[in-house]
């Protein structure tokens, strides 16, 4: 069966939009574009059309790739300050010249609605969650749609960056569930997935999971977005060889993409609550 990420994302954007209908005050999302990496575009266009549609006030702010890192930190500061602004994400990757974990870190945590800044991520791991990364956040929401009960679950989860794989393996071990993660030097990754009950893949090589490294009835997110050559999307999963085999999984596009994105706003809408209630 089809984890339709991007019905349960359009009922998702819908449930939010009802909640801020009936606010005095409208969420605000602002987010940095830095440079015009085309695919960095894309995304924040998608975020800022999103805000639109629940009802959000939405700030698109681009810089040029020349700023420096001390005027995108006073950006952030300015940001942090500007009471319409409950939620703050900068767009990754950033050019090179700067400092990307700086800048996460200069984020007020109560608005880091990315849930990248430390205090935010060490929550997380103390399993006392507060504002969660989104794209993991958003896989357990998708997960939670099938019903199935993940304690005491062989997870694993392929790919450790600290955006998706590592927040996703700390997620399901909150859930209670048996998890392994596994980098670019596992050694026998096929004979770890054969073990699995639930996998994630969040590597970017496409295609990569074959249909023999699985066993039958197991549940496949597959978080990878890699644009081949003609033009087409797939994710790391090797959807045709594996879909007899799988009880769930998830397509690409249209899987965890859009709940990243419709996450993206649910944690706008946490942190403009936290914020009112003070
Ligand atoms: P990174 O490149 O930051 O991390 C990739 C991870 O995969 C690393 O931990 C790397 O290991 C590991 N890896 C690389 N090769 C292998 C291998 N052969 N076997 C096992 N592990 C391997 O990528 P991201 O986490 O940022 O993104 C992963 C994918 O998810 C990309 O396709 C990206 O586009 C997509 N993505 C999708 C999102 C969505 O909303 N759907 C959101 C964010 C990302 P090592 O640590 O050893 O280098």
């Amino acid at each position: 069966m089809i984890i339709n990420g991007k019905e349960i994302a359009k009922k998702l954007r819908s449930s939010i939009a009802k909640q801020v209908a009936k606010l005095d005050r409208k969420p605000g999302l602002a987010v940095i574009l830095v440079g015009d990496d085309p695919a960095s575009a894309v995304y924040v266009r998608n975020k800022d059309n999103a805000c639109k549609e629940v009802g959000f006030y939405s700030e698109k702010i681009n810089k040029s790739a020349n700023i420096t890192q001390t005027e995108l930190l006073s950006e952030v500061e300015r940001l942090n300050k500007d009471d319409k602004i409950d939620g703050i994400l900068v767009q990754l990757p950033l050019p090179s010249h700067l400092d990307a974990n700086q800048v996460i870190e200069a984020i007020n945590p109560n608005k880091d609605v990315d849930g990248f800044h430390s205090e935010n991520i060490g929550k997380l791991m103390q399993n006392k969650a507060y504002l969660r990364p989104c794209t993991p956040k958003g896989v357990m929401t998708m997960l939670a749609t099938t019903g199935i009960d993940l304690v005491g679950k062989n997870c694993v989860v392929v790919g450790a960056s600290n955006i998706v794989g590592r927040p996703m393996a700390m997620e399901l071990l909150n859930a209670r569930a048996t998890v392994t993660i596994c980098n670019s030097k596992t050694q026998d990754l096929s004979g770890k997935l054969k073990q699995a009950d639930v996998i994630v893949a969040a590597v970017g090589i496409p295609k990569m999971i074959q249909g023999d490294w699985i066993k039958a009835g197991v549940i496949i997110i597959d978080v990878g977005i890699n644009r081949l050559d003609d033009g087409t999307l797939v994710g790391d999963v090797d959807f045709d060889a594996v879909q007899d085999k799988a009880a769930w999984i998830t397509p690409v596009p249209g899987g965890v993409g859009p709940m990243t994105i419709a996450t993206l706003l649910e944690n706008t809408l946490t942190a403009y609550t936290a914020r009112e209630e003070k």
